[in-house]
């Protein structure tokens, strides 16, 4: 299994995966043409459509995509359902010819409905687990997120996570200030410039990394939590301080605080 990056729009990726007879399945749509381009030049051909959740920069190429290549859908039961074929519950498991098979987990927190695809070394987490940072809280709550990121932080530290934003950069800027003495962010946020100068994508990156440089994996460390505590004034549950972390990190963008529970 290879796979392959499509930049769309302004910082998403389509991530193309690659089966051994040149099939592919395609995550996510943001845009079509970009997508098609891609295919014809590798000479893949579709064989499916793997969907996280319904926002628009996933789905908009959705449709002119089926009219070339008219391939399930494969994604959430409870939303996005203008595109879905197949709809997807929590633990179902998706066997793709030539590409191997891909396990469905529930994630809710940036959607009620997101949902991740498990499959053997690399997990397709959408605007769930981002790299180096986590999908904001547009539907579900501070502690549907967490548990959806505590479930994904189970799967084996090797694991690449392929997520559905280039955001690394930004969100490190995040990471350092809230963690100013993790060294290994530091080592990753100086690797970031001259990465993205290279044109490469920062995505994806293992469990492993994320372990260590996440903040929103790391709510439970000691210095983390303190700070988060000291930015609350007091001292929080784990899906509170995760909350207040998220909430932290909106305001930190300079966007106005999400209300959360
Ligand atoms: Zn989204
Ligand atoms: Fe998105």
């Amino acid at each position: 299994m290879r796979i392959h990056a499509v930049p769309v729009l302004t910082d998403n990726y389509v991530w193309l995966i690659e089966g051994d007879q040149r099939q592919c399945a395609v995550v996510d749509l943001g845009a079509t043409e970009p997508v098609l381009a891609k295919i014809a030049e590798l000479g893949l051909i579709p064989q499916a459509i793997l969907l996280t959740h319904h926002h628009a920069d996933h789905t908009q190429g959705i449709a002119a995509f089926r009219a070339h290549y008219p391939v399930p859908v494969y994604g959430p039961s409870t939303e996005a359902q203008t595109w879905v074929t197949n709809p997807q519950v929590d633990g179902a498991v998706i066997d793709l010819p030539h590409m191997g098979s891909f396990e469905v987990w529930l994630t809710p927190g940036h959607t009620r409905g997101h949902i991740t695809f498990i499959t053997d070394g690399a997990a397709f987490t959408g605007d769930t687990l981002f790299t180096a940072g986590c999908g904001r809280l547009f539907e579900g709550t501070a502690a549907q997120m967490l548990a959806s990121l505590d479930r994904i932080a189970t799967l084996p530290d090797a694991t690449y996570i392929y997520c559905g934003h280039e955001y690394t950069a930004d969100n490190l800027r995040f990471a350092q200030f809230v963690e100013p003495d993790n060294q290994s962010i530091a080592r990753r946020a100086a690797q970031m410039t001259p990465m993205r100068l290279r044109g490469e994508p920062s995505v994806p990156a293992t469990l492993a990394e994320e372990k260590q440089t996440n903040p929103f994996l790391r709510i439970r460390t000691p210095l983390l939590r303190q700070a988060i505590e000291k930015f609350a004034h007091q001292y929080l549950s784990d899906a509170q301080a995760f909350g207040v972390l998220r909430r932290w990190k909106d305001e930190f963008d300079g966007l106005p605080p999400l209300s959360f529970k």
